[in-house]
């Protein structure tokens, strides 16, 4: 075993895939770095079979996957712990997911692989230990190109004349992206250019697609446990499930954590009382930072996603939710689910689904609130899907969902509005 301070230099940097585009992103940013990064490979039955050996069964649904793929890479004939590194971001709140990088070093150093180094910024800090400033800044803007590319996926999915279509303008979107991303020495502004550049192009060909632009499918939001409901290997794929049962699916994206991440922090910082002014104005001038790379990588599809806009402040989202789960009482994601089921509500969503892993304490408390808030906005439909990789007859359970958002749809008070070029 090495005593030297570990670092991602010389190693291939592993990076889970929480989101399937996010985690392709971020590794392109590594790359532009220097690193040698890429996602874990998919995800397989082999993964829960490791991720099992290596858990106790307290531990979540998204640590087995997770360690499971990292134990994958593990199990490759080429696999050198001193040349190997797994990225593990933490998250503060009633989460077990702050645990488990030290769960990861304990298992890799009892399979005899101490050398590996787990690579762990905190949602504390909001992510601030991930590198340098600029690096910070190019996973964010990764994320969320990830994000608009995946909600304009969901957005012409449904309505594909010819299966399989917008999956391909997808994958190949996600390759253009990473390509761009991944070119090291470009200056931050030209890169933000070039980003939206291969967005605008990538809006171009999703609307070649032909398609049939209908109103009227019913449409889901989905909330929910970040990793479940982002990873759809975990979550069954189930955005694709609602289409195929006749529905618009709209997943809450990873920004949304990020811009919670950033509130807490400054919560945190007028509790904490010290040098309450700059630290509070530092964190204010990243996230103007943050919101002008966002309003430039979302513009290409502003008109794509009318009636789908994401909130301008994450405020709103914990207004809504305040009166049944008040953000000092309940931290982390059951917030954001809640309180984002009333804004889709007021986007004339017809129902909403909750995403989360089997025993997560955020699914169990926001089951516990659905029904209030359902009475509070005219009985809209929530219901609660549980995963931990043994669901049965989900298509049948999405089917029944789906019937519920239809009659709620037909007597609905708030309409949902559509681009221009729905007919
Ligand atoms: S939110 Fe729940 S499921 Fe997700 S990592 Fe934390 S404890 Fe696990």
């Amino acid at each position: 075993m090495s005593s030297r301070p570990k670092t991602l230099k010389g190693r291939k940097l592993y990076i889970p895939p929480m989101a399937y585009g996010s985690a392709r992103a971020t590794a392109a940013v590594f790359r532009s770095a220097g690193i040698d990064a890429e996602p874990t490979p998919p995800s397989n039955e082999r993964t829960i079979e490791l991720g099992s050996r290596y858990t106790s069964g307290d531990e979540c649904y998204p640590e087995k996957v997770t360690l499971g793929d990292f134990l994958r890479v593990a199990e490759g004939k080429d696999f050198d712990p001193s040349k190997t590194a797994f990225f593990m971001p933490t998250a503060s709140g009633p989460c077990r997911f702050g645990q488990y990088a030290q769960l990861l070093e304990t298992v890799f150093r009892e399979i005899g692989a101490d050398d590996v180094y787990v690579f762990s910024p905190s949602s504390r800090d909001g992510y601030d230990g991930i590198g340098s400033e600029n690096m910070e800044r190019a996973i964010w803007r990764g994320l969320i190109a990830a994000d608009a590319l995946r909600k304009m996926l969901l957005r012409c999915r449904p309505y594909e004349v010819r299966k399989g279509d917008m999956d391909a303008v997808y994958e190949e979107s996600v390759a253009r992206l990473c390509g761009v991303i991944e070119k090291p020495g470009i200056s931050s502004g030209k890169r933000l250019e070039a980003i939206a550049s291969a967005l605008a192009d990538s809006r171009t060909r999703f609307r070649a697609v032909p398609a049939r632009y209908e109103r009227g499918k019913p449409l889901i939001g989905i909330v929910g446990e970040i990793f479940c409901r982002m990873n759809r290997f975990s979550n069954e794929d189930l955005a694709r499930k609602v289409e195929e049962q006749g529905g618009e699916a709209w997943l809450s994206d990873i920004g949304e954590w990020v811009w919670y991440t950033n509130s807490e922090k400054k919560l945190r910082i007028r509790d904490e009382g010290r040098q309450v002014a700059a630290r509070l104005a530092k964190a204010k001038i990243k996230e103007l930072v943050q919101r002008a790379d966002e309003h430039a990588i979302y513009k290409p599809f502003e008109e794509d996603f009318a009636g789908i806009e994401e909130p301008e402040d994450i405020e709103e989202i914990l207004d809504h939710a305040a009166p049944y789960l008040p953000r000092r009482g309940a931290l982390g994601e059951m917030v954001l689910s809640v309180g984002k089921s009333v804004y889709l509500h007021r986007k004339g969503a017809d129902g909403i689904i909750d995403i989360s892993p089997f025993s997560c304490m955020n699914g169990i408390v926001c089951e516990a609130v659905y029904p209030e808030v359902s009475k509070d906005h005219d009985a809209m439909p929530i219901r609660n899907f549980y995963f931990d990789g043994t669901q049965v007859d989900l298509e049948q359970q999405i089917g029944i969902f789906l019937e519920l958002a239809r009659s709620y749809q037909a007597r609905k008070k708030i309409e949902r509005r559509y681009p221009a070029y729905f007919a």
